[in-house]
């Protein structure tokens, strides 16, 4: 008998945080998402999209994008790059909604082959980076206590664009004396004061910058970067595959999100070009479940730097996945993209 197609299910979540999570333009308790099931032949892989509000998507349009798919078209989940391209051509956007797809499929290929992601790929989990851990912006109390909870990591990602940039690093300085980076989310609006503080920062410990200047500006952008004593990485900036040649010259590297990208297919084809552009690359993260991040996980051995927290900062956690020991990102042998439901 002819085995049956693909089947897709997929319903809504709420993220739980552990803190009000701030940034320079937003502050917010929980994070809408999708779970989602690929099965095939009674093997079920997992994905998930995750909504943080700055990308644009939310229950609704997830839901009614997944609705459109026919994934029961599908006799064979190897045909990733077939099925995929379907996926990527029903409507344009909706990337987080795609990558649920690309995550979940990734991860039944995996479970098919009894083989997990990254060594299909080739990928040597000793080389997986650090990963950082992100300090929202907030008072100072509440700083000190997000550093302590932080104590086994190697590296911290500071929010900052508000209007206490200095406060914030002298606070966590006062705690730790590990590396930081930070995350300026679009704050900075003079290139030249942006300059001034990059030179402080790196008096402080700080080794790269994330979206130092709004995602618009070029000129102002390329000037800064080429000036800089640190890297700069684009991140609002950058979303997919043809976000990045333009990008050469205005950042030093960019940050991939599976969520902004759809999923790991495009991440791994951003990597190889971001290589060759002599671009540095930043694997990142939303507020998401282990199941996205220990997807992006599957890549971090290609990444100079990782910011893979998302799991870590939700209380609603459905997946265990990917751990952190002693800072680092450590990939576990299970099939797939490396989860289990609890
Ligand atoms: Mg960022």
């Amino acid at each position: 008998m002819a085995k049956q197609g693909l089947k897709l299910r997929f319903k809504s979540y709420e993220l739980q945080l552990k803190h009000r999570f701030t940034l320079a333009g937003s502050s917010r308790t929980t994070t809408p998402g999708v779970l989602v099931e690929v099965e095939y032949d009674g093997v079920v892989g997992y994905g998930e999209a995750s909504m943080p509000p700055y990308l644009g998507e939310n229950h609704e349009s997830v839901e009614k994008f997944l609705s459109l798919l026919n994934m029961e078209q599908f006799n064979d989940p190897f045909q990733t790059e077939a099925i995929l391209a379907y996926v990527d051509f029903v409507a344009l956007g909706n990337c987080a909604a795609k990558a649920s797809v690309d995550i979940a499929l990734y991860d039944l290929v995996g479970k098919l082959k009894g083989l997990p992601c990254h060594q299909i790929w080739e990928l040597d989990p000793s080389k997986t980076p650090d990963t950082s851990f992100t300090i929202g912006i907030d008072d100072e109390k509440t700083v000190r206590q997000k550093v302590k909870e932080a104590a086994q990591f190697k590296m911290l990602k500071v929010k900052l664009g508000r209007s206490n940039d200095l406060e914030m690093i002298k606070t966590i300085r006062s705690e730790t004396n590990v590396p930081l980076s930070v995350d300026v989310n679009q704050g900075w609006t003079d290139k030249q004061l942006a300059l001034d503080k990059i030179y402080w920062l790196q008096e402080q410990g700080v080794v790269f910058v994330e979206q130092p200047m709004p995602k618009k500006v070029m000129d102002d952008m390329a000037w800064l970067t080429e000036n800089s004593p640190l890297p700069t990485f684009a991140d609002e900036a950058v979303q997919r595959l043809t976000d990045v040649p333009r990008l050469k010259g205005v950042y030093s590297g960019i940050n991939i999100k599976l969520m902004k990208c759809t999923g790991l297919a495009e991440a791994r084809q951003m990597i190889e070009l971001a290589r060759l552009l002599d671009m540095k690359v930043l694997l990142g993260c939303t507020t998401e479940t282990s199941c996205a991040v220990s997807a992006a996980a599957q890549l971090s051995p290609l990444a100079d730097f990782a910011d893979l927290d998302g799991n870590l900062l939700i209380t609603n956690d459905p997946f265990e996945g990917m751990q952190v020991t002693d800072g680092k990102i450590v990939l576990n042998d299970w099939p797939g993209i490396g989860v289990k439901l609890i």
